[in-house]
């Protein structure tokens, strides 16, 4: 074994050394309740957790943590160290099955959205033997799930969880009647390539926008940006790329399979791209992710940004979710395969995700809406906020075909029969180039690009898992009450095509043409977070989620709530935070550079009374007109903040800092950001997009 090799997973109590230290009958019921979703009973609960006490203990632990994904979209850890009173005043290590099955933080404080009365505040976390415990900080992590005492899921791992028993259910059932018969688990694989920013600590602790926001709040473009994009692929700075290096040793002690690691489009700005993995896993992962990337920052001198838009006017960050589904015995399910059954197969999967996208366009764009992705959906840079579907030009041909009933290719005579004929090779390399689309097929699996930077990738995942699952069990029951198989299947796929071909597109996604195209298809278009949140509880989503129990209706309730909740919270701090950076720091520092112009012109006039002060006159008229600017829309802004306090219920003050706070607060940046392309270096307050962007060597 090499340095990688040995480093890897060292952390994790993964398959290998589950098999070295558990007894072998406790090893194969592990085997079980990881596979198969078998109860672990607390005998066997206990012998696991005793052997991940020793292990721990021996790689330094002291102390043991259930670590659960709270609906803030972070992730939550209370840690109990793993000492026990041995009755004679000492201590011995300890740590029993009915630690580690089940926890019950005291977790009154965590968003819940009314699901948890006061009477019952505690909640608890359970076990997810699926994702492996880890060492870190000299703790052992368990990773949970979290619940109210009334079994109400008040986290995201949850509802991804049983999305993702609903698609193994469903799809088993058409694996079945396509005669597979030795596949015995579907799971859904996720690889979350993550985009982010870095820049210097120094910097950093002099905005206090950076501080309390994660974004600059104002600053004007410096002159260089991204236009000549040569920092995209290019050559990775010496401190940046020993942060990178630092990284990844920590994530693949953990056993995150960082991968590739380059620049990104953006000055400063890099992303990180793992392997795939189970999408349960995946998310954790992804978390694991933005945290260690946060903490070796750090340790590097830099701070490391995760916003959706750090900057104004260079790209923001967002996260690809490449999705697949693939099968116990190793085939992916997403791959076209070579044979008439295997095409016909894969046109079917690929029908239901068309119906899927189409039909709950609007939750996957609920799942991404957040006041940060805001900022780019839409943006021109980022996908649109309209959801469409990539396939390229290959399979839209067949699609085409199938719909039509006519030929692909120029010699074939026949007409183009599912399960019968062999479809064309499809290119990989061809379907993988158009970078503008929100959900793009990429040869073996789909590419979800909407997902801001920061957020937890456990939402998407579970509307995409939902959904499709829900398409294939409609399939399934028609398929499944067919006499004739091979024609159904190929009228199910010709309906479904002509039924949804709206929602595919191979063309330009941020052309205008395309908006107007898209709304005359009649797909939707919600441009902000409060117009998307507001169709969450559209009854055809309470069907799908309730009726798949992903979530109940008192869980979606919440869930809706609580979203609302974390857009107005966002956008009070930004807004509370731009009132006092104007009031405290920039008009005040605008103030001093006009005492110094007029400073200026006074002596020079003592000196030469016939002097011509046309500059100063002029430089003076103008700071003063944007410090009155200023002044008047920080005044504005109180104001209109004052007023949200009239406002009843959490849709309406959402909508009402969508509509009256934002234009406000653009127009104090406007003004703060022209103040700063006037005033002198030496008296601007923090330091400039230049400095930031381009500081770390
Ligand atoms: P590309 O170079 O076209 O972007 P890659 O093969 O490098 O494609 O994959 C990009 C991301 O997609 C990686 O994170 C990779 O692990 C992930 N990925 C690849 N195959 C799958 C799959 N079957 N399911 C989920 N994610 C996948
Ligand atoms: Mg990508």
């Amino acid at each position: 074994m090499n340095e990688v090799t040995s480093m890897f997973g060292s952390m994790v109590f993964d398959d290998a050394t589950m098999k070295e230290r558990l007894p072998k009958e406790t090893y194969v019921a592990m085997q079980n309740t990881i596979k198969k979703g078998k109860h672990l009973d607390i005998d066997l609960a206990n012998v696991v957790a005793n052997a991940m006490k020793d292990w721990a203990i021996e790689k330094g632990a002291t102390h043991f943590t259930h670590w659960f994904q709270p609906l803030t979209g972070i992730t939550a850890e209370k840690h109990d160290s793993f000492i026990s009173p041995d009755g004679s005043g000492r201590v011995i290590m300890e740590f029993r099955g009915k630690e580690l099955v089940k926890g019950e933080p005291d977790a009154s404080s965590f968003p819940s959205g009314g699901l948890r009365a006061t009477f019952e505040a505690r909640g608890y976390t359970a076990w997810d033997p699926t994702s492996y415990a880890f060492i870190k900080d000299k703790t052992l992590y368990i990773p949970t799930a979290f619940c109210s005492f009334a079994g109400d899921a008040l986290d995201k791992k949850t509802p991804l969880l049983r999305s993702m028993e609903v698609i193994n259910k469903q799809t088993l059932r058409i694996l079945r009647l396509f005669g597979n018969t030795e596949t015995t688990s579907v799971k859904t694989t996720v690889g979350a390539e993550q985009e982010y920013f870095l820049v210097t600590q120094e910097l950093f602790d002099k905005r206090p926008d950076l501080i309390f926001t994660g974004r600059t709040l104002f600053g004007k473009k410096a002159p260089k940006g991204q236009e000549l994009e040569d920092h995209y692929f290019g050559t990775i700075k010496p401190k940046v790329k020993e942060f990178m290096e630092d990284l990844d040793e920590e994530l693949w002690r953990l056993g995150v399979m960082a991968k590739t690691e380059h620049n990104e489009v953006a000055p400063a700005q890099h992303e990180l791209a793992p392997i795939f993995s189970t999408t349960n896993i995946a998310t954790d992962h992804n978390q694991l992710t933005m945290e260690i990337m946060q903490k070796v920052a750090r340790r590097h001198g830099l701070v490391c940004l995760l916003h959706e838009k750090p900057f104004e006017g260079v790209n923001g960050s967002g996260k690809h979710n490449n999705w697949s589904i693939s099968t116990d015995n190793g085939i992916n399910l997403l791959e076209p395969g070579d044979t008439p059954a295997e095409n016909a197969q894969f046109l079917l999967f690929l029908a239901a995700i068309i119906k899927a996208v189409d039909e709950y366009q609007d939750l996957l764009r609920i799942s991404v809406a957040s006041a940060g992705n805001d900022h780019r959906l839409g943006a021109n840079e980022a996908p649109p906020a309209i959801i469409s579907i990539f396939v390229g030009d290959e399979i839209a041909a067949i699609l085409d075909a199938v719909e039509k009933e006519s030929h692909v290719g120029s010699k074939e005579k026949e007409l183009l029969r599912i399960g019968v004929h062999v479809l064309p090779k499809f290119p990989k390399d061809t379907t993988d180039r158009n970078r503008t689309s929100p959900f793009a097929f990429t040869g073996n699996k789909f590419e979800f690009r909407m997902l801001g930077s920061s957020q937890s990738i456990g939402d998407p995942n579970t509307v995409l898992n939902t959904a499709v699952a829900q398409v294939l069990r409609e399939f399934a029951d028609e398929l499944e009450a067919a006499d004739d198989f091979k024609s159904a299947l190929h009228s199910l796929i010709r309906r479904t095509i002509k039924e949804h071909k709206r929602i595919i597109f191979n063309g330009n996604g941020y052309d205008d043409k395309w908006i107007k195209e898209a709304e005359k298809r009649g797909l939707s278009n919600f441009k902000t977070t409060p117009e998307a949140l507001a169709h969450f509880m559209d009854q055809k989503n309470i069907d799908l989620f309730v009726g798949n129990k992903v979530m109940s209706y008192n869980e979606m309730k919440a869930r809706d709530e609580i979203m609302f909740e974390n857009y107005c919270k966002i956008l009070n701090i930004e807004a509370l935070t731009m009132s006092d950076m104007a009031r405290t720091q920039i008009i005040p520092s605008a103030l001093r550079y006009s005492g110094a112009v007029a400073d200026t012109a006074l002596k020079k006039r003592s000196l030469m009374p016939d002097i011509d002060l046309s500059y100063e006159e002029k430089l003076l008229g103008s700071l003063t007109s944007l410090i009155n600017k200023a002044d008047a829309a920080v005044n504005a802004l109180d104001s209109k903040l004052a007023d949200l306090k009239k406002l009843s219920t959490v849709n309406e003050v959402a909508f009402a800092y969508k509509d009256k706070i934002i234009p406000v607060m653009d127009k104090l940046r406007a003004a703060a950001d022209e103040l700063e392309l006037i005033t002198a270096k030496e008296y601007l307050p923090y330091p400039t997009y230049g400095e930031l962007l381009f500081g770390v060597k």
